[in-house]
C-alpha cells in the first residue's frame, strides 16, 4: 500500500499542466516507489503559475530529496503562417534530480563528477544503477557510443526503424532496451504498467487512449545524427509538424520513409496517438511550402 503522501503526489502529478506525459509516467513511477531516482523537467507558464511551490512540498512531504535547476524559459510554435513556423517564449522551465534517499544523492554526485570529467562510460554505469536500467541495456548503450561503429552495423533505415520499434513495444519505459528480446526490459516494462494502471488510473486512461485524426502535416528537418558517417542511407526520419494544434500545440511528430521529401512539402495524414508516440499514414502529398523555415522571437539583447 503506498502511503498517504505518495498518494496525493501521484494526484498532483496527474493533474498537473507543467509536465509532459513523459514527465508523468516516470514521477509516477518515482512516487510509487519502484524508480529509485529520476529527472523531469517542469514547465510553468501564466497557466499554471502555482505548480512549483505545490510540487516542491509534496515532495518534501513524501520524504523525497531533490535537486532543481536554475530556471530557463522555452518557446513553442505559436502559430504556422504561410512558408513560417512561428515561435514564442512561452514561460520558465526548470529541471528536477529526484532522489529516493541520501545514499542515490550522493551517488548521482558521483556521476555527474565523472560526466564532468569526461568519463563516460564510467557515469552510464552509474547511471544504469540511478535508474534502474538493466545491465545488458546499458552495456549497448556504451557500446553504441561509438557512431562511426553503429553506422558500419545498420543503415539509416535499420536505425531509426529499430528505435522507433524499441519505442512502440516498450511505451512504460525511458532507457533503450538492446534487443526488442531483452528480458529485463520485457518483465519492468509490464511491472511499470501494472504499477500505473493500478496507482495512476486517470493518468493510465490519458496515457493508453489512442486517438486518431486525419490533418495536414509539413515536412521539416531529417534526422541525422551519423549522417555524415553512414555508407547506405537507405531511409529519412523526419521531424513533421501538424498544421493544426493538437491538444493546444502544433506537434512535432517523427516520421520514418523510404521515399524523400522536400523540406516544406505538405502532406495530408491519418495521424493516431497512443503512449508517447504517432504513427503517421501519409495519404497524399498536398504542396509544397516553398523556403519553409523557423522564426523566433528574440530577448531584448544584453
Ligand atoms: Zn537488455
Amino acid at each position: 500500500m503506498l502511503k498517504k503522501e505518495a498518494k496525493e503526489l501521484i494526484s498532483f502529478i496527474e493533474s498537473s499542466k507543467g509536465f509532459d506525459n513523459n514527465a508523468k509516467l516516470k514521477l509516477i513511477l518515482f512516487s510509487a516507489g519502484v524508480k529509485p531516482n529520476t529527472y523531469v523537467s517542469l514547465r510553468i507558464s501564466t497557466k499554471n503559475l502555482d505548480e512549483k511551490y505545490h510540487f516542491e512540498q509534496h515532495l518534501k512531504k513524501a520524504g523525497f530529496l531533490s535537486q532543481i535547476s536554475r530556471p530557463k524559459t522555452y518557446e513553442e510554435i505559436e502559430k504556422i503562417s504561410k512558408n513560417k513556423a512561428l515561435w514564442n517564449i512561452k514561460g520558465t522551465w526548470y529541471g528536477y534530480d529526484l532522489f529516493s534517499n541520501r545514499k542515490n544523492k550522493r551517488l548521482f554526485q558521483k556521476y555527474f563528477s565523472l560526466v564532468k570529467k569526461q568519463q563516460h562510460d564510467k557515469a552510464d554505469l552509474i547511471a544504469g544503477k540511478l535508474y534502474g536500467y538493466p545491465k545488458c541495456c546499458i552495456n549497448r548503450f556504451i557500446e553504441e557510443h561509438d557512431l562511426k561503429k553503429l553506422a558500419k552495423k545498420y543503415s539509416y533505415y535499420a536505425f531509426y526503424d529499430k528505435l522507433h520499434t524499441l519505442d512502440k513495444r516498450f511505451p512504460f519505459l525511458s532507457h533503450t532496451p538492446c534487443s526488442l528480446k531483452c528480458k529485463d526490459s520485457i518483465k519492468i516494462n509490464n511491472d511499470y504498467r501494472m504499477i500505473v494502471k493500478k496507482s495512476a488510473s486517470r493518468f493510465w486512461k490519458e496515457y493508453t487512449r489512442k486517438q486518431s485524426f486525419t490533418t495536414k502535416l509539413v515536412v521539416d528537418y531529417e534526422s541525422d545524427i551519423f549522417l555524415d558517417k553512414i555508407n547506405e542511407k537507405d531511409g529519412h526520419d523526419y521531424g513533421i509538424i501538424s498544421l493544426t494544434k493538437f491538444k493546444g500545440h502544433h506537434y512535432v511528430f517523427s516520421n520514418l520513409s523510404k521515399k524523400h521529401y522536400l523540406r516544406g512539402t505538405i502532406l495530408l495524414a491519418k495521424v493516431t496517438v497512443q503512449y508517447d508516440y504517432a504513427i503517421i499514414k501519409i495519404k497524399k502529398i498536398v504542396r509544397l511550402l516553398n523556403n519553409f523555415h523557423h522564426q523566433r522571437k528574440l530577448l531584448g539583447k544584453k
